[in-house]
């Protein structure tokens, strides 16, 4: 393995016989024997495979990184605050959004309005959160992409990939021929295959029981393919806090939990023990309910008395619709009065604008038919693949009946970094290609109807796409997983 010759090297250049014969052996190895692994679609549960995966960290400018972090518990105080739902500023934005996304958003608000109605039981909730951003070329600031408030992934994967480059480097895999290491530098990784869990215990701890213990339940998706990165979050909740949890999803919730009709506590069936804490791994697509019964085993949930992470508001206050309001700095006032912190957020925002009656949206209705090359048009979905890009936006515009426009946001295109070139290994397959690289921040945040008890930032992720793809979206096939050097 040899130094390229440019000034500011990547990485070492090496031969196919090199990284076919040396590193991705060890890549191998050290992925299936530490959970860097994610099923591939359709898969047999025999196969066992490496989740998609950078050989190299991706360099990424010091102070633009210590900027997303620094912002983090600022957001997880926003978010907490809209979520508190206080004068209904919240509830009256969903419910209002409802209307143009009944298949969804408006199930949620109403499932909500129900959940009110029978009284809510638990006022603690839990977010786990994840703030995602690209690195604007010409400021060298982070611009936040989306803030995500329900069943953030990731943050078990990153810390593994995060040692799985410290590991190549320091066993000197990455060394030059002359036994040189590539790297000098820390590569630094994340803390947040622990720090999320952390969240959860914190939330276990707070909740108010005369039991011996309790557990927390994970709810997922059937067949979900990216098990690894939450069985990670599992196995450190028990190693590193003594926390059992156990796994179902949405369809058995009403055979594998009970409430107590009086207290409206959650037990685990099988076993008779208490949940305090109910986490969301699923539930954020509609694809994830397939009958009343599953709506109802969510409501079931809502009213219980186990701590949400996260909630409904919680859930809703993600919504995309909310972070174009958001951007509005008289409306980020309502929340955060100290106008430094506003700049600070404002900082990591670009124009997003609504697609509505409005003038702001008279605008936005122009710009997206003038210039459609300068924004990303997005409906209220989580989970990847469903937003409109560029010049594709005028002609799915022009299919849909204009009333329904208001349901989504048009926003500006960040202008990423120029790409920087990786060897990704997807499977046992490589390829180098140019990338371009999304960071995401976590954090987590425990609070009531009045109250913030907790406010911690939660670790990092990098995840890189192919810089021809517009999505970037890791289980959906777009990216990977990919880790930093600082500079
Ligand atoms: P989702 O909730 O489905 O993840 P996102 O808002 O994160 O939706 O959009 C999906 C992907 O689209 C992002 O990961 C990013 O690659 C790309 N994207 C979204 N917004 C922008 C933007 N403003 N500029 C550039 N790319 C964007
Ligand atoms: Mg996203
Ligand atoms: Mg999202």
């Amino acid at each position: 393995m040899v130094a390229p010759s440019e000034d500011y090297p990547t990485f070492p250049l090496l031969s196919k016989n090199e990284i076919n014969g040396q590193l991705i052996p060890e890549v191998s190895h050290w992925a299936l024997s530490n959970g860097l692994v994610m099923y591939p679609p359709n898969f047999k549960t025999s196969q066992g495979l490496l989740a998609p995966t950078t050989l190299f960290p991706t360099p990424f400018p010091r102070k633009s990184f210590e900027q997303a972090i620094s912002v983090q518990t600022l957001y997880n105080e926003l978010y907490a605050k809209v979520s508190q739902d206080k004068d209904h500023w919240l509830g009256n934005l969903i419910e209002k959004l409802g209307q143009f996304d009944p298949e969804f958003t408006g199930k949620l608000w109403n499932l909500y309005v129900k959940a009110e109605g029978s009284g809510i039981s638990q006022k603690l909730a839990l977010g786990l959160f994840r703030s995602d951003y690209l690195l604007d070329a010409q400021s060298l600031e982070v611009k936040q992409v989306e803030f995500n408030t329900v069943s953030v992934s990731f943050g078990g994967l990153s810390t593994k990939v995060g040692k799985l480059h410290n590991f190549l480097n320091q066993s000197g895999k990455y060394s030059l021929d002359d036994g040189r290491p590539f790297y000098t530098q820390e590569i630094p990784v994340s803390e947040s295959a622990r720090l999320l869990p952390k969240g959860l215990w914190e939330a276990t701890r707070k909740y108010q029981t005369s039991a011996s213990h309790t557990i927390v339940a994970f709810i997922v998706q059937q067949g979900e393919r990216n098990v690894f990165d939450q069985r990670i979050l599992e196995y450190i909740l028990l190693e590193e806090y003594g926390v059992k949890s156990v796994r179902m999803t949405i369809h058995e919730i009403h055979t594998k939990t009970k409430v107590d009709d009086q207290s409206k506590r959650l037990y685990y069936e099988p076993t008779g023990e208490e949940i305090s804490v109910v986490y969301f791994r699923a539930g954020y697509s509609p694809q994830d309910f397939l009958s009343d019964q599953d709506w109802q085993n969510r409501l079931q949930l809502e009213t219980s008395y186990a701590i949400k992470a996260p909630n409904l508001l919680t859930q809703l206050a993600g919504a995309k619709k909310i972070q174009q309001i958001l951007t509005d700095d008289s409306v980020l006032a309502k929340f955060l009065d100290d106008a430094a912190d506003r700049k600070k957020l404002s900082d990591s925002f670009v124009k997003i604008y609504p697609m509505d009656c409005s003038e702001q949206g008279i605008e936005a209705k122009k710009m997206a038919f003038a210039t459609p090359q300068r924004f990303v048009l997005k409906p209220q979905r989580e989970g990847g693949g469903n937003n409109i890009y560029k010049d594709d936006i005028p002609t799915f515009l022009k299919s849909i009946p204009e009333e329904e426009w208001s349901g989504y946001i048009l926003m500006e295109l960040i202008n990423p970094e120029p790409t920087t070139q990786n060897i990704v290994i997807r499977g046992d397959v490589f390829s180098e290609e140019p990338i371009l690289s999304e960071l995401g921040t976590f954090g987590y945040v425990l609070f009531d109807d009045k109250e913030i008890h907790l406010n911690e930032y939660a670790g990092w992720l990098l995840r890189s796409k192919s810089s021809t793809s517009d999505e970037g979206g890791v289980a959906a096939g777009f990216g990977c997983v990919d880790g930093v050097v600082l500079y």
